[in-house]
Order: structure tokens, then C-alpha cells, then sequence
């Protein structure tokens, strides 16, 4: 790699800082917005809402929050806006439609990668929202969207919003049923889907899902487009072809302005933590969140290829994958298939051949491709990268360093975004003309946003320390508007533990630099003999250890200590299980951490249960160290079949 873009701060071991270079090119390599944000954060919102979006009708008021409820906050109000003319009509009438905007790799290698140019984009958009609106979709309705990553994910996203109806989307890999809870929650009158797509090789039926959550009372029609051929199941009555609908449509729909915070789209929660939680999302304050953020986090210019992994079913695939690029003019990348297929070095291979230059993924997929090996990112040529993401999780040290180290070549930063479905857009990350870069610490505030730290009575805690983190007002433009049809969940669950702010569930610690390192949630602390450890920080500890891949740690309840961390361990080859490598993992935890955080027990297991976002299900292990049988919600689940193997190695008694 010719250019160092991050040069390594000598005397702080492993804090990196932007090189002059990157520094020269990025967006933002000062305190300027950092300064103008504290000075007065909705000033500073409103001058970003002008520049990064074109307003049908300017709003009179910032913002306004409500004295006694705190959660009734609007930004922008009165503005009149529409997101699909922001995303598209904007760039083609500057005369950029013959920009590319989305370049598409489908899973079978002997099918070629289709591109989209704005114009197109905005063509096929315009002809489904026309289409649409001869159904009867109109301002405020509901349209569910279960469709694999394929580009008419975004083409529907987009084409929703130019009506004002509302999407809903659901991932495509969720059961019909997932998909029909969904549907009924938020009584969708249309919903699209697909025929099917391929996985590893496969084609899979997906009409057949999607005809359950078709059995919901509210959907009058099914939109179905063909991507596998597959002969499927039909309707006479509801179902119609999405190209056939488009053959027949008009080639410009008028876009709706709706007002500001008028609702864009709802989407469900991971669930790792319960039952998933519809989030509702503003139009106008989430947009100008998605805009600044996709711009200054991963630095994109005109000439840069984004690749966020994330499946569209999920918040990051909604502003990473669509919006945010799109809002900027960006070209962006979307994936269809398995990671490992063909082989573990698809993703890699793929960076080369299209040049992409920021990179966005999670740490579940990091940790899985260190333990496919360094062999294949080392086959190809991933000099085109700048900048690489994380999201999802904490990130252990193991983890940032090979992805700083093996994917960015040792130059280009690692920038670690925390943030939630609940807020939009990333809060909480370094920026890569500005830094630092910390291996497990998240990083900066983003300007004009502010978290504090507190402790259990609400007050702060002191540098150092760790504490629950929280949002203090004015909120961020991007943050939810509500859970839908159930606000008093949405007041129990963020505005009850510390009244007047935003309740994250995670914990942090306050660290050099400005920085904050999120630990994970707040459930995800124990308090061993009165010390409090964090699962992410033995964890992280633990998967140090040269052999081990991967780890989970949970507290269970002891007569005298209060709580004692139970280990969880997948090892890179398990058949390296021994009781001597346990007493290594001990010592190890020892020399890291120290006594009071060694494991009570270390169980070697193929598997702890995930979300299907990758996330460790916690709770389920929680329950089982227990003995309860009650586990919850498990509808979320990846791999709901390694709970057995688990209550086998717990000894776990049913009944
Ligand atoms: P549910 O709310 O239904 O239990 P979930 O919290 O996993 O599910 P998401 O909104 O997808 O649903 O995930 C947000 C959470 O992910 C954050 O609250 C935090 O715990 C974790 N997280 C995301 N990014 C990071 C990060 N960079 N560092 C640490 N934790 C992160
Ligand atoms: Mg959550």
C-alpha cells in the first residue's frame, strides 16, 4: 500500500491518529463542527438540515421538546420534506443521474454484477410508486418489505417514501411467521417480497414465507419480484408481479412532502435482549442524521465506493446501505449471498474486483473470517481500501488489530460506530480526519450530540469510571419517535431510569482523549465480590488467548460472592479441549484482568446461541447457568439448535 494514511502515536501504544494526508483529504480534520456543536447543538443541527438536504418548504421552529415529557421532542417542525427526491430527483436534476449509484453482486459467480446508474435508480423507483398509488398506497400506509439483498430492496424503500407511506422491512432470512408478527403489528396493506434468492448455492423459496405474513388481515396486495424462477405458490387475488407492474406504470410519480417528523419507516429491534421492539423513525431529522454521518464518518467523496455489509433488514442497511449514500451521491455496494460462498474468500475477492475504497462490517463477521485464516484476504489486492467500519458489538483487541493489520494493510482507520436502531444513525465513533483510533474504544462524541456517563442515582461518574450511558438533550435529529402503537413500553424502556434523558441500556467508560469505550449492556455487567466487570472486557481478555475464537461470559448467582462469571468457549480447533488449557485461560484472566474476574467455570462449546445479526444471546446463557427453563423469546435466533448441545455441557435439569 503506497499511501500510510494513519500513522501510530509513538508514546501511546495502539492510539493511532489521521496522517496529513488524510487529514488534507477528509471532510472535517478540526474542532470546528466539534465547537459549533457544543455551542449550541440545534443551531448547528439546522445548518446542517440546510446543507445536506433540499427542503420542499423550510420549517419554522428547530426544535421542541415537551416540558414534562421529555420523549415528545420534534426537530424541523413544519418543514416540508420528501426522502426519495432527496436520494434521487436531487442528483439527476444537478445533472449527475449518469452517476452510478449502486452497483450489485449476486451470490452465483456466473452471473454478471448489474449496475444502476442515478437515473436509472430514479426511473425504476418513479414506475413502482406510480404503480403503487394505482393500488391504493397512500400517504401514512403501511408497505412491508421481505425481500433478499437485491436491488429492488432499495428501489421499494425508496419508491414508499416518495408516496409518504411508511416501510417496514423484515428480514429476509426471519421465519413467515416473524414476517406475519410484523405485518400485524404494523397492519401493512402491501407487502413485497421476492420469489426467492440464493444461499450458498441454493435457491430458496421465499413466496412461500411471505404467504404467511400475507395472511395478515390488513395486506391487500403481495408485489413478487422474480429473482430465482422458482415456481411458486400464487394468489390470483392478491399477488401480482413486480415487473409486470412496472411494464404497465408511468414513468413519473409526483413525490409527497410530508412534514418533517412525520414518519419515514418502522423497523424491529434485534431482539437480543426480548421480544424485538418496533422503532419509529421521523422523516426530515433522520435524514439529516444519515447525510452527515455517512459523510463524515467513513469520509465519502464523489469518487469513493462504499460497501456496507449489513443485510437491509437491519438499521444499518437502511442509513449505511441506502439512505446515507445515497443522500450524498455516493455509489454503494450491496451483496447478495454468504460471505463463504463459494469460498471464505468472496468478500475479499470482491473488494478487488470492484475497488471498493470504505469498508462497513460488524464484529461477528471479523471473528469468523480470523478463524478462516489470513490466507485468503492475503490472495487479493484490497489496496483500494481507505477506511474500514465496525458496528454491532464492542470489539475485542484481537479483532481491531487484524482488521486494522490483515483487511486495512496497517493505514486505514478503523472506525469503531456505536449506535443503535433506536437512534438512526452513529453516535458515538472517532472520524477519520480527526481521531484517535483505539482499539475497543468506540471514540468521540459525534458533533452536536452528547452522552454522559451515570451512575445507578443519576449522577456523574467520574473520568475513569464506568456508567450507564446516556443521551442528554436536545436529541439527536436521527433518534426515535416512538415504539409503534405501544408508548408505554417506549417510556418504560428509555425515558424511566434517568428522567429527562435517553436511556441507552449500555455501559461505558469515559477515556483519554475525549473518548468513550462502550462496554455493552448494561445487563451485561456483573458485580463479583462488590468489583464490577463487564462481560465485554473478560471477553476480550479471553479471546486473546491464541487458541480461543470466540467467548461468552455470563454471571451466575453465588452465596458469596453475589455473582461469578461462567465462561463460554469456542476454540479456534476444538480439539485442543483440555482441563489444561482451562488452567491457562485462568492464569491468563489473572495476568489481564485479575483474580476477582476469573472464571468460576469454563465450558468448551461449538456454539453459543446469536441473533441473526450475530449477536450473542446473552440471556439464553444467563438462564441456562441458572437452571431456569424459562428462555424467553428465542424467535430471533440464528441457531436455536446449539441450545441443546449447551444444556448437555451445563448439566442443565429440565423440569
Ligand atoms: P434489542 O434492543 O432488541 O435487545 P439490540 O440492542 O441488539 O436488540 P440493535 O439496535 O441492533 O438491537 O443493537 C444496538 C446495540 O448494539 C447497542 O445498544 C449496543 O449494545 C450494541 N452495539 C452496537 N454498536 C456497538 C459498538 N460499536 N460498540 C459496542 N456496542 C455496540
Ligand atoms: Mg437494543
Amino acid at each position: 500500500m503506497s499511501t500510510k494514511w494513519v500513522v501510530e502515536d509513538k508514546e501511546n501504544k495502539n492510539v493511532f491518529w489521521p496522517s496529513d494526508e488524510m487529514k488534507k483529504r477528509a471532510w472535517l480534520s478540526d474542532e470546528s463542527f466539534y465547537e459549533e456543536g457544543k455551542a449550541d447543538p440545534v443551531k448547528f443541527w439546522e445548518k446542517r438540515a440546510e446543507e445536506a438536504l433540499e427542503w420542499h418548504k423550510k420549517w419554522q421552529t428547530g426544535y421542541e421538546q415537551d416540558k414534562d415529557k421529555p420523549w415528545k421532542f420534534k426537530w424541523f417542525l413544519g418543514g416540508e420534506i420528501n426522502a426519495s427526491y432527496n436520494a434521487l430527483d436531487r442528483h439527476v436534476k444537478a445533472g449527475n443521474g449518469g452517476k452510478e449509484a449502486l452497483v450489485w453482486v449476486p451470490e452465483p459467480t456466473d452471473e454478471k454484477p448489474k449496475t444502476y446508474t442515478y437515473k436509472q435508480l430514479y426511473d425504476e423507483v418513479n414506475r413502482l410508486a406510480g404503480a403503487m398509488k394505482k393500488l391504493g398506497v397512500k400517504k401514512g400506509d403501511k408497505v412491508s418489505i421481505y425481500l433478499p439483498m437485491i436491488p429492488e430492496v432499495v428501489v421499494s424503500m425508496l419508491a414508499t417514501a416518495r408516496l409518504g407511506a411508511v416501510h417496514s422491512v423484515c428480514f429476509s432470512a426471519f421465519s413467515g411467521e416473524s414476517l406475519r408478527d410484523r405485518v400485524e403489528d404494523a397492519e401493512s396493506k402491501v407487502i413485497i417480497t421476492a420469489d426467492g434468492y440464493y444461499r450458498r448455492g441454493k435457491p430458496l423459496d421465499l413466496k412461500k414465507n411471505a404467504d404467511i405474513g400475507a395472511s395478515a388481515p390488513s395486506v391487500e396486495h403481495v408485489i413478487v419480484v422474480k429473482r430465482t424462477g422458482l415456481d411458486v405458490a400464487w394468489d390470483e387475488k392478491k399477488d401480482i408481479w413486480y415487473h409486470e407492474l412496472l411494464r404497465d406504470a408511468d414513468d413519473y410519480c409526483e413525490p409527497e412532502f410530508v412534514e418533517s417528523n412525520e414518519t419515514l419507516f418502522l423497523l424491529y429491534t434485534s431482539g437480543t435482549t426480548g421480544k424485538p421492539k418496533g422503532i419509529v423513525h421521523d422523516t426530515g431529522g433522520y435524514l439529516t442524521q444519515a447525510y452527515w454521518t455517512t459523510k463524515l464518518d467513513f469520509d465519502l467523496h464523489d469518487d469513493d465506493l462504499f460497501w456496507c455489509t449489513a443485510d437491509v433488514g437491519w438499521v444499518t442497511g437502511h442509513t449505511y446501505g441506502c439512505y446515507g449514500p445515497l443522500l450524498n451521491g455516493v455509489k454503494v455496494l450491496m451483496f447478495e449471498g454468504a460471505p463463504d460462498y463459494p469460498d471464505a474468500g468472496r468478500w475479499w475477492k470482491t473488494i478487488e474486483e470492484q475497488k471498493v475504497t470504505v469498508f462497513y462490517t460488524a464484529p461477528t463477521a471479523i471473528r469468523m473470517f480470523i478463524k478462516f485464516g489470513d490466507q485468503w484476504p492475503k490472495k487479493y489486492d484490497l489496496s483500494s481500501l481507505r477506511i474500514l467500519g465496525t458496528v454491532g458489538e464492542p470489539i475485542d483487541e484481537e479483532a481491531w488489530l487484524w482488521y486494522f493489520n490483515t483487511i486495512g494493510g496497517g493505514c486505514c482507520p478503523v472506525i469503531d460506530t456505536w449506535w443503535q436502531t433506536e437512534t438512526g444513525g452513529t453516535l458515538i465513533n472517532s472520524l477519520p480526519g480527526v481521531g484517535p483510533f483505539i482499539p475497543t474504544v468506540a471514540g468521540r462524541m459525534f458533533p452536536g450530540t452528547k452522552h454522559i456517563l451515570l451512575d445507578e442515582a443519576g449522577n456523574e461518574v467520574e473520568e475513569g469510571q464506568s456508567g450507564y450511558l446516556a443521551q442528554v438533550p436536545p436529541f439527536a435529529p436521527g433518534m426515535l419517535r416512538g415504539v409503534y402503537k405501544n408508548e408505554k413500553k417506549f417510556v418504560e424502556t428509555y425515558w424511566s431510569r434517568f428522567p429527562g434523558y435517553y436511556d441507552t441500556s449500555d455501559g461505558a467508560v469515559r477515556r483519554e482523549f475525549d473518548t468513550i469505550r462502550v462496554t455493552g449492556r448494561v445487563d451485561d455487567t456483573m458485580k463479583v465480590a462488590g468489583h464490577r466487570l463487564s462481560t465485554a472486557e473478560l471477553e476480550n481478555a479471553i479471546n486473546e488467548h491464541p487458541l480461543v475464537r470466540e467467548s461468552a461470559i455470563v454471571p451466575k448467582p453465588h452465596d458469596i460472592k453475589g455473582e461469578v462469571p461462567i465462561a463460554f468457549v469456542m476454540l479456534k480447533d476444538p480439539s485442543k479441549a483440555s482441563d489444561g488449557l482451562k488452567k491457562e485461560i485462568v492464569k491468563h484472566v489473572d495476568s489481564m484482568i485479575g483474580p476477582t474476574a476469573r472464571p468460576h467455570e469454563i465450558y468448551f462449546v461449538d456454539d453459543v446461541p446469536k441473533t441473526r445479526s450475530g449477536k450473542i444471546m446473552r440471556r439464553i446463557l444467563r438462564s441456562l447457568v441458572k437452571n431456569d427453563p424459562d428462555m424467553g423469546n428465542l424467535s430471533t435466533l440464528m441457531n436455536p439448535e446449539c441450545v441443546d448441545e449447551l444444556k448437555k455441557a451445563v448439566g442443565f435439569k429440565e423440569g
